[in-house]
């Protein structure tokens, strides 16, 4: 009786949280009552608001191959109309990052590295990375993940980590991401995964594609994360953990479904023809970061003109040599080397922050401050603040200094204690 009341008493207590939090609501696509803390005002504004930083932190828009993205864009918005909530406004990008990755924001902003694309064989496996990554964001699971909280607050800060360790930042960058900061890497777990598997065959089948290549992706993903040497899936396989479980489910939903769609794989093939080619500049490209972190800084320089003597085009190798240079000191070289950078693509706020800190070491105040607002635009970092301020001092400006140092404190968790403390002494001063 006792037990019967309590169990009574938790459900109007249930029935009251979820009436106050206008939670309860209906897995959009299973149709399951579930507890949901969000609505969709919030999931687009959520996605539309982090879409841009997180494309920042995850090594910019893959800008050398347009017609790459507009490929991929087609492929996803192919499957758009088969999902249940096909209002969504749904976008696709390729972000520039040999990790072969793909994730999706709430209210369906969906990204996927250069590097996962080199590791699928035909279309339809672009279909299922794409139809998962869109269950992800239809069914809302990430905006119902408990973590969203604090994935949330580290997205804010995310940005600011980047450039403030030593070596290739690069490296920083990814350190960041794997450490939790990107909204997109949310552990789903098991069954959100089984999920998203499910439902994303059925729309790709919809839209006209095999689901068999759900199964060879799913195994290709197996066979990788147990190759010791491919420590650069472990993020993939940390937010999406591939199993043999899923090999299974997948071949038995497959089963259940119209075998009549196509593969594409001839389509696959020729649409990324362009990346394969330059595929080995990334190769000697990641192999200079790798030799900046490891101090090699002239070797670094010889595998960065390697890259660019196959793609000339790849703001990339340019920004690599510049960061090179930098350590050995020659800092007209490295100029030259970053503005090529800049001029090749300014919509990346990596090569501008990394000039913008090397015109304030050259005491190029004026040259440095427009570099450094030009960064924070796209990522707020907090070096680039507290550069900021430091060059608001230079002039006396403390009433800007004041302000950069707070957007420093905004920026990060970082470095509380030393910018209070420049705080307090600005305070007393000015
Ligand atoms: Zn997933």
């Amino acid at each position: 009786m006792i037990k019967a009341l309590i169990t009574y008493r938790l459900l109007a207590l249930l029935v009251a949280v979820c009436l106050l939090i206008s939670g309860c609501s209906v897995n959009p696509v299973t149709g399951e009552q579930e507890i949901s803390w969000i609505d969709e005002e919030w999931e687009r504004k959520t996605g539309q608001q982090f879409f841009g930083v997180q494309q920042q932190a995850g090594g910019g828009l893959y800008k050398n191959d347009p017609d790459l993205s507009l490929y991929v864009q087609s492929v996803g918005q192919r499957i758009v109309p088969h999902s249940r909530r096909s209002t969504l406004p749904y976008e696709f990008v390729v972000l520039n990052d040999s990790t072969p990755n793909a994730w999706a924001l709430p209210g369906g902003k969906i990204a996927v590295n250069r590097g996962l694309l080199l590791a699928l064989t035909n279309e339809a496996e672009l279909a299922a990375v794409l139809a998962h990554e869109i269950v992800h964001a239809d069914a809302r699971h990430s905006a119902q993940s408990q973590e969203l909280g604090s994935i949330i607050s580290l997205g804010q800060v995310l940005a600011s980590e980047l450039l403030s360790n030593a070596g290739y930042s690069h490296q920083a960058i990814q350190q960041g991401i794997a450490y939790g900061g990107l909204l997109g890497q949310t552990r789903y777990g098991r069954s959100r995964e089984l999920e998203a598997d499910l439902y994303g065959m059925k729309y790709m089948s919809a839209a006209g594609y095999d689901p068999s290549a759900a199964v060879s992706l799913q195994k290709t993903f197996v066979a990788l994360s147990k190759d010791s040497k491919s420590n650069s899936f472990s993020r993939l396989f940390a937010s999406h953990p591939p199993s043999q479980e899923r090999v299974n489910t997948n071949q038995r939903t497959s089963k259940n479904l119209p075998r009549s769609g196509e593969l594409g794989e001839q389509r696959y093939h020729q649409e990324l023809l362009q990346l394969q080619k330059i595929q080995p500049a990334f190769v000697f490209s990641d192999q200079a970061k790798v030799a900046i972190s490891d101090k090699k800084y002239r070797q670094a320089i010889k595998l960065a003109d390697q890259a660019i003597a196959i793609a000339p085009s790849e703001s990339e190798f340019y920004e690599v040599k510049g960061a090179a240079q930098i350590k050995l000191d020659r800092p007209s070289e490295a100029l030259a080397s970053l503005n090529k950078a800049v001029a090749l693509n300014n919509h990346y706020y990596s090569p501008i922050l990394r000039r913008g800190m090397l015109q304030f070491d050259l005491k190029a105040f004026t040259l440095a401050e427009k570099d450094l607002l030009a960064s924070v635009k796209l990522a707020p970092s907090q070096i680039a603040f507290l550069t900021l301020a430091d060059i608001a001092q230079q002039r006396d400006n403390c009433p800007a200094a004041k302000r950069y140092y707070r957007q420093a404190l905004n920026a990060s968790q970082h470095n509380r204690a030393s910018i209070n403390q420049r705080l307090s002494e600005l305070n007393q001063r000015c």
